[in-house]
């Protein structure tokens, strides 16, 4: 299939991006089009206008400030995977990095489409919700700021207006030396995960300090598991707290589908949670 007509722009700037989709009645953005395409040529969505982003350098950086990771949504899976700072600062972006899509697609794909996008299970935005990140929107009113735990309003729908522009986001640096893990079920590599989880830790003399736990895929948004991440402060990071975290886990809101039963996400969020802990207190304690 081939996409509806539609009428191409190009922007150069983030102040005439803003100003063109102010003007604008019915335009997506294109960013990395590894799933706007496919939505158009499927004519699953057929804009009148499409916006083509690629030209707006100023959208594409990552920048560690202030105790913070700052990234501008053009910017490439593929640069995030291979950027040392990325690596030193949230080294499980880059592990759930390796679980997205292909290497072609990740050669276009962006952190900003995929956070627009809103696939339940895509792994970007649920590294976003395991930080705890800030996303930044432009529009005609100037820029606003929106907590990840606020951005998906409903299934792919993000806190964005039709005539808004996600800028970037930004996560807060945990200690160095901290635990992570990214680690998911799909049916083939390279396939959209049926759930993912993502784990960080500190430790202190082997008691867990501080804990964050998402969960991909369960739901229309990635579940933040607060109140597991609460009892685990102050525990042993041994198999036994870690088996009482995934039973927990195992009582999170999930959907079925045609695919996978929600009883079925929930096991999978129970083994997953349990092998993303051990794998993050062992990297807290420098194991591989
Ligand atoms: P685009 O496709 O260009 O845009 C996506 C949506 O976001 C559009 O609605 C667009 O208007 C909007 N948008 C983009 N940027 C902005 C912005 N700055 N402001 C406002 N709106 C914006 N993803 C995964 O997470 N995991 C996978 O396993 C996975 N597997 C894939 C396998 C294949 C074969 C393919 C083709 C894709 C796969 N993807 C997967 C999707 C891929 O990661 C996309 O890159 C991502 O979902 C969208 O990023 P993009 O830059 O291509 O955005």
């Amino acid at each position: 299939m081939k996409p509806a007509p539609f009428k191409y722009h190009a922007p150069q700037s983030l102040t005439e991006l803003v100003d063109l989709m102010a003007e604008l009645e019915d335009a997506k953005i294109l960013a990395g089009g590894q799933s706007l395409m496919p939505m158009m040529n499927m004519r699953f969505v057929a804009p009148d206008d499409v916006v083509d982003i690629n030209g707006v350098s100023e959208l594409s950086f990552i920048e560690r400030a202030n105790g913070s990771l700052r990234i501008g949504a053009m910017t490439r899976q593929k640069d995030l995977l291979a950027s040392p700072e990325v690596k030193d600062a949230a080294p499980v972006m880059r592990e759930a990095l390796c679980h997205v899509g292909h290497l072609q697609t990740r050669n276009r794909g962006t952190i900003g489409g995929s956070l627009c996008h809103l696939d339940p299970s895509a792994e970007l935005p649920a590294i976003a919700s395991l930080y705890g990140a800030t996303l930044t929107v432009a529009g005609r009113e100037g820029q606003r700021e929106v907590p990840m735990e606020e951005w998906v309003l409903a299934y792919m729908m993000p806190s964005i207006a039709p005539e808004e522009v996600l800028v970037s986001l930004s996560l807060p640096v945990w200690l160095a030396g901290h635990g992570y893990a990214y680690t998911e079920f799909a049916r083939r590599h390279g396939d959209f995960a049926i759930t993912g989880v993502g784990a960080l830790v500190e430790l202190s003399e082997g008691v867990i300090t501080k804990a964050a736990l998402t969960v991909a895929g369960a739901d229309v948004k990635p579940t933040r598991l607060t109140d597991v991440e609460q009892s685990l402060a102050g525990q042993p990071a041994n198999e036994e707290t870690f088996k009482a975290a995934g039973a927990e886990a195992r009582k999170i809101d999930a959907m079925s589908d045609t695919y996978v039963s929600a009883a079925y996400r929930q096991r999978l969020a129970d083994t997953l949670v349990q092998r993303a802990l051990a794998t993050a207190a062992d990297r807290a304690v420098g194991g591989e």
